[in-house]
């Protein structure tokens, strides 16, 4: 048997493993649930006659979670070169259920149907964290050495910011320069992109300072509407002109600079706002720097409250730098490709998102990672389901990435 095949003979058990895991509920206790320790004990149980050289836990400390833990797993064959890590890394956490009644089926009770698995979590990010956990198992089945030693991650936290999951393990020094890193938490239904990039998540809240008063009477005041209002005008031109560079990776393939929430100012009608509060969601090309943007903004800002009278002041929300984009021609984007060449007899291309995955602290850390699997992009919706035909698939690709040869 081949490594393919004998992930192929290993599908009723992946669907049995998901199944039962999407039963144990895995939620952030900032959304409301208990943590990732009864999940992580289950596949640490599940997993445990593997065969696997070494399995260990890497938890962080949270005293709001179950077990006041926040657990991450770690599992290695030991490969020829025991210098490198080939890893594949992926979330236990899932986001809570959402509206209920738009469920067809209890999302903790998965229902295997049509030649799909229902549930919370099946896709984001239970099928990739089987997948890689069933590569594994093939490869030690198979008793052929990877040339790396083989590293499958499951980490907490991803989905509330990754501060108890990836970045902990990032702080712990587990990640070596050589090594090479996948991070299935992104794809298409085709199964044809690869993500090297992301954009920077840049957030601004702009605050417009007037003078209120009786709206009769409004030169006594100083609206603060009218001073945002022109404001958001003037900024949103000028950061379009000045940060127009294009990045053909990205779809968009520009920084985009869109004005969203707008508080409340006043409950009522009859007065000339004292103040005003809109916030920016940009999303930034790596060409780009964040710094340089807030930099326009001070400037436009001083200009219209002079020319207004008000003062508007410009602040960061929530505010980070993307690390560089992976090396198109880096080892780990050559095996991904080759392997889903090989798999899907499919040629992928090289993409950047504007979301935000595990990847980005990796790449921080000065580590190439790609980010690959396929899905039907049903994730955080009513109705979740993984595809057991992509959970096999994507199994297979991750086996092949051990071996340079086959
Ligand atoms: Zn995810």
């Amino acid at each position: 048997m081949n490594l393919s095949e004998t992930v192929e003979s290993l599908k009723d058990e992946m669907v049995k493993a998901m199944v039962e895991m999407l039963r144990i509920e895995a939620i952030s206790p900032e959304s409301g649930g208990k943590g990732e320790l009864k999940r992580a004990e289950f596949l640490e149980k599940w997993m445990s006659g593997f065969g696997f050289d070494e399995i260990k836990r890497c938890d962080a400390e949270d005293s709001r979670a179950e077990g006041e833990v926040r657990p991450n797993i770690i599992a290695t064959i030991y490969g020829k070169n025991r210098e490198r890590t080939i890893w594949v890394i992926s979330h236990m956490d899932t986001v809570p259920v959402g509206d209920i009644s738009k469920w067809e089926t209890d999302p903790f009770d998965p229902v295997v149907r049509d030649g799909k698995i229902y549930g919370r979590g099946a896709e984001d990010n239970g099928q990739s964290l089987i997948a890689s956990m069933y590569a594994a198992k093939a490869i030690i089945d198979s008793g052929m050495k990877p040339d790396y030693n083989f590293s499958v991650a499951f980490v907490s936290d991803e989905e509330t910011g990754s501060k108890y999951g990836i970045q902990h393990l990032v702080k712990l020094g587990l990640f070596k320069k050589d090594d090479l890193v996948v991070v299935p938490d992104h794809g298409v239904p085709e199964g044809n992109e690869i993500e090297i990039a992301e954009k920077s998540i840049y957030w601004v809240k702009v605050t417009t300072y007037g003078k209120q008063t009786h709206s009769s009477i409004p030169h006594t005041g100083i609206n603060a509407l009218r001073a945002g209002s022109r404001y958001l005008v003037e900024v949103d031109r000028a950061l379009h002109e000045r940060f127009s560079e294009r990045n053909e990776l990205f779809s968009p393939p520009i920084s985009t600079f869109e004005p969203t929430k707008k508080e409340e100012n006043q409950p009522n009608i009859n007065a000339v706002p004292g103040e005003d509060v809109f916030y920016f969601d940009m999303r930034i090309i790596p060409e780009h720097n964040i710094a340089d943007i807030m930099g326009l903004m001070n400037e436009v800002a001083e200009r219209v409250s002079k020319e207004t009278g008000a003062r508007i002041v410009p602040e960061v929300y929530r505010g980070e730098q993307s690390p560089p984009p992976t090396p198109p021609d880096s080892e780990v984007v050559m095996r991904l490709s080759r392997a889903i060449e090989k798999v899907r007899e499919i040629k992928p291309k090289l993409v950047g998102i504007g979301g935000g995955t595990c990847a980005a602290y990796i790449r921080q850390a000065g580590i190439p990672a790609a980010v690959w699997s396929t899905i039907d992009e049903t994730m955080h919706q009513a109705n979740e389901y993984c595809k057991i035909e992509n959970l096999v698939n994507d199994a297979k690709v991750f086996a092949l990435l051990g071996f340079r040869q086959i």
